[in-house]
């Protein structure tokens, strides 16, 4: 029987990893298929403190895990195919046992940390991969920066494309916001920001065909107007592409609270329905989606879920 096991291992999962494990808790994280999370497919972090020349993504993880080892985490690689409960339940105060099946092993935990993540949408188009990190982006807090003086677009009409877009536009020269629709999906108050804003323009009712390139880096989008099909191409340095997450919840769906994102529900100390049971990262929150507030929510998860294996001792 395992005393916590974390599925995930990107830097909320390593978080709480790093913290249980130093609690002697001797953590069991599953490692999933997409291992070290998005940051694993991130360049350069520039706002992670204590990297003042900043650290690639990749990098990050794997100081993180070398970090988690050295306390004694015990790292499994594999996928996460069914989460569920054992015995115990919704009786707060029992000794409940989950079982964590992974790649049609069961795993019997007295406590879980979930921090599977999310993945970022994408359109599903050849040349975003092709440029991906070399002009296509999914998070301007992070990239956007590297776009100063520039010309970017950014895809999407919710209030990350807003958000989004209002960050790049302190840094960057022009944005110009490609939506697919007449009308944001943007709360009000962003809606305002963005279109009472000089360095934001917006092309209504237009999808993304295509992003053009040198070779190397973006240099343009091709453009279709839905309502007529004329097409037609933008210059710009960058794509943003804010469009969605899908947070990587699936498993959990009837046993856990989900929002009608898909985000599991938790309360603000990472608490699910489920005693014993703790969130970290993307997979709960939509908001910020940073690597330091996702280690943030790891080692909260990892803290709760040693006050809650002491309360079980002690019972
Ligand atoms: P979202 O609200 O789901 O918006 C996604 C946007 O992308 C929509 O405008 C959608 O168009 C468009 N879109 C989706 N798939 C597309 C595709 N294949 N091609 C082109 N466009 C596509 O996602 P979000 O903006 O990331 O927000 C997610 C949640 O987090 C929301 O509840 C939001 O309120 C919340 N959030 C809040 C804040 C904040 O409060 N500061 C910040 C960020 C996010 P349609 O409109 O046509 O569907």
């Amino acid at each position: 029987m395992e005393k916590l096991v974390i599925i995930g291992a990107g830097i909320a999962g390593l978080t709480a990893a790093i913290y249980a494990a130093r609690a002697n808790l001797q953590p069991l994280v599953i490692s999933g298929k997409e291992e070290g999370g998005q940051l694993m497919l991130t360049t350069v972090v520039e706002n992670y403190p204590c990297f003042p020349e900043g650290i690639m993504g990749p990098d990050m993880i794997s100081r993180a895990r070398e970090q988690a080892k050295r306390f004694g985490t015990r790292f499994k690689d594999g996928n996460v195919e069914a989460f569920g409960i054992k015995s115990g339940g919704n009786n707060i105060g029992k000794e409940n046992v989950y079982d964590v099946v992974v790649d049609g092993e069961k795993i019997e935990a007295k406590s879980v940390i979930i921090a599977t993540g999310a993945s970022a949408r994408m359109l599903g188009l050849e040349s975003e991969k092709k440029y991906w990190n070399r002009g296509v982006h999914t998070c301007a807090t992070c990239d956007a920066p590297f776009y100063s003086g520039k010309d970017i677009v950014v895809v999407g009409g919710g209030d990350s494309a807003c958000e989004e877009s209002l960050f790049s536009a302190k840094v960057v020269n022009s944005v110009t916001i490609i939506h697919r629709r007449d009308a944001f999906r943007a709360s009000m108050i962003m809606q305002e920001r963005v279109l009472g804003n000089s360095k934001i323009k917006v092309v209504w009712n237009s999808s993304v065909e295509e992003i053009l390139g040198d070779g190397k880096k973006v240099t343009a989008v091709k453009i279709k107007n839905v309502n007529d099909g004329k097409a037609s191409e933008l210059k710009t340095d960058a794509v943003f592409l804010a469009i969605g997450h899908i947070p990587n919840s699936a498993v959990f769906k009837g046993i856990l609270d989900l929002d009608e994102n898909g985000y599991i529900k938790a309360d603000s100390r990472m608490r699910t329905k489920l005693p014993g049971v703790f969130v970290a990262g993307d997979v709960h929150d939509k908001i910020y989606r940073q690597a330091v507030t996702a280690a943030g929510m790891g080692c909260q998860a990892a803290l709760e879920a040693e006050r809650y294996m002491e309360g079980i001792t002690r019972g």
